[in-house]
């Protein structure tokens, strides 16, 4: 006989509430793949059981340095061996890690430092110069220890200062489990602390719980999405410090997959060296990193590479396609933020899409992508709050929920930054079509509104970078008295292009509405960069006074 559904017994399941934690990230890195090779640039190369080894050491380290646990352990330094230490050691131990930028301003570094209380910081010699000068602004940072890195940058003398291989020697190579540490249903303690770059008020701190950092990366790992095995040799170009390198670190380690780490350098010449020297499969970085790798490309044996990822702003399809055609993997697509750990969404073409023309893939390919599992995510009217349809057409604000999406911000109010049930405002404009992908329009304080309607800057970039001589480009709205605002494109041209504005009008005139074509071109040498290297529209507005 059939119960009604009230009187069904509610049970909990049998399993075991074993926490999920990184520290078994660490662990499963010794027992498993120990002799698997991480690499530094400058030809410094170890393996996880050496990782394991200064991890277990530094553990130690912390504790007679005094560094309660909880307490937040910053680090300031570039992708290298001794940073995936830190990035081990410190939430293995229940302290939390601060990754700082390394490009902020020293006004944005000490009202960090200051508001994370930070107890340590880990930095790497070379980048001293860049910090140290804060240090009286920042009182509570018990400690500095160096990390060395080739560079022979003087050291200051102050008792305060420390050096990472000396403390590391003096370590103890603790040998117990640092699994069995963690009580059962500790999962969501901190494990970590990241910094929004704070275009709009003061940067917010988002704080991860091993729980959601764990999750993450089993989402990144899906098999279809970034997908990493233990056969990819993977180089995380995104710095650490950058939303934690995009998954990257802690996902090429539980796959058990090699490491390469390149350090400071973003010169195109040495991180398209490594690539080659070290067999790289999988890479993530930016798109102005990957348009700064193009004029070399094809100079380099890139042979092993399977799996290109380009996240943090658009990913323009003329430069994927560039991708595609000098070595045959397009730059996959990947959209997220901060405050999703970061990863949203992954892009490219499903088996429904084999069949369709070369230009449609190319359409796929430039959607945001599709929801990691575990991620939901819905379009809303900006105006009324109203959910939107998924129809592909539909243009709505971005707002996602699931277990790696803050749910607040650290020490502060989350403000609006969250609707009444819990979701995060994105600050994104974007569809949904009815297969689940995403396609973002602009920012909400990047769209042009134009007599009443919007333009995507998006969009128009994108029309723009597929004329072969544009090397970078971004459009921002400039005040006009009869439309609100106009479209202005600032273009980087290729060396010695002799490309017109009238070429450049020309050659994207099929491609977008007539309203839509930019009011000026206006050529520069370079565009101005976020901390995370990102083109910066805000820099651009300010230095060109259009606000
Ligand atoms: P910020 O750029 O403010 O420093 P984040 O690094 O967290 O902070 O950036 C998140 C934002 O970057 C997203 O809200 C979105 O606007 C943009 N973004 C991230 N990935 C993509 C992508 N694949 N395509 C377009 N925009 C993206």
């Amino acid at each position: 006989m059939l119960r009604a559904a009230g009187e069904i017994d509610v049970m909990d399941g049998l399993m075991q509430p074993r926490p999920l934690t990184i520290a078994h990230i660490l662990e499963r890195a010794e027992r498993l793949y120990a002799h698997k090779h991480v690499a530094t640039a400058g030809a410094e190369r170890c393996t996880y059981a050496d990782v394991a080894d200064h991890t277990r050491r530094l553990a130690t380290v912390l504790d007679s340095l005094g560094v309660p646990v909880g307490a937040r352990v910053a680090t300031f330094a570039s992708n290298n061996r001794r940073h995936l230490e830190i990035y081990l050691a410190v939430p293995a131990t229940k302290r939390v890690l601060h990754t700082i930028n390394i490009r902020l301003s020293p006004e944005h570094l000490e009202y960090i430092v200051n508001h994370a209380e930070d107890d340590v910081i880990f930095v790497d010699r070379g980048l001293l110069p860049r910090i140290w000068p804060s240090v009286d602004q920042l009182p509570r940072v018990r400690h500095w220890v160096v990390l060395p890195d080739g560079s022979d940058t003087a050291i200051p003398v102050d008792p305060r200062i420390l050096d990472y291989d000396e403390l590391i020697s003096g370590g103890d190579p603790f040998a117990g489990s640092f699994e069995d540490t963690f009580a059962l249903a500790d999962e969501n303690l901190a494990s970590g602390l990241c910094y929004t770059s704070g275009t709009t008020g003061p940067p917010k701190g988002v704080l991860y719980s091993h729980r959601s950092t764990v999750l993450h990366c089993l989402g990144t790992l899906a098999a279809g999405l970034i997908g990493l095995s233990e056969s990819d040799v993977v180089m995380p170009i995104v710095p650490f410090f950058h939303a934690n390198a995009w998954g990257l670190p802690y996902g090429a380690i539980m796959a058990g997959a090699s490491l390469v780490l390149p350090g400071t350098s973003a010169d195109p010449a040495h991180l398209l060296q490594l690539m080659e020297a070290e067999r790289v499969t999988v890479a993530g970085a930016v798109p102005t990193v990957w348009t700064s790798l193009v004029p070399e490309l094809r100079a380099y044996d890139l042979s092993a590479t399977r799996f290109l990822l380009g996240g943090g702003s658009a990913v323009p399809p003329a430069l994927s396609e560039t991708y595609r055609a000098a070595l045959g993997v397009p730059i996959t697509h990947s959209w997220g933020m901060t405050e999703v750990s970061p990863v949203g969404a992954i892009g490219g073409t499903r088996t429904q899409h084999r069949e369709a023309t070369a230009e449609e893939q190319v359409a796929v390919r430039a959607a945001q992508g599709q929801p990691l599992p575990l991620v939901n995510v819905r379009i809303v009217d900006v105006e009324t709050g109203r959910e939107l349809p998924r129809d592909g057409r539909a243009v709505g604000e971005l707002q996602v929920a699931g277990p790696w999406v803050a749910g607040g911000y650290f020490h502060v109010d989350g403000g609006d930054s969250f609707t009444d049930d819990g979701w995060l405002r994105t600050g994104d404009l974007a569809t949904i079509d009815a297969d689940g992908y995403l396609r973002l329009v602009d920012r909400v304080k990047d769209l042009i509104k134009s007599g009443g309607e919007w333009i995507s800057s998006v969009e128009l970039e994108a029309a723009i970078a597929s004329h072969p001589d544009v090397v970078e480009v971004a459009v921002i709205a400039r005040p006009d008295p009869r439309w609100m605002e106009r479209p202005v494109a600032y273009v980087v041209l290729r060396d010695g292009s002799a490309a017109t504005a009238e070429e450049l009008l020309q050659h994207i005139t099929p491609m977008v509405a007539r309203w839509w074509l930019p009011d000026e071109f206006v050529f520069m040498t370079t565009l101005p960069k976020t901390g995370t290297g990102k083109l910066s529209k805000s820099a651009l507005r300010d230095s060109t006074r259009i606000a």
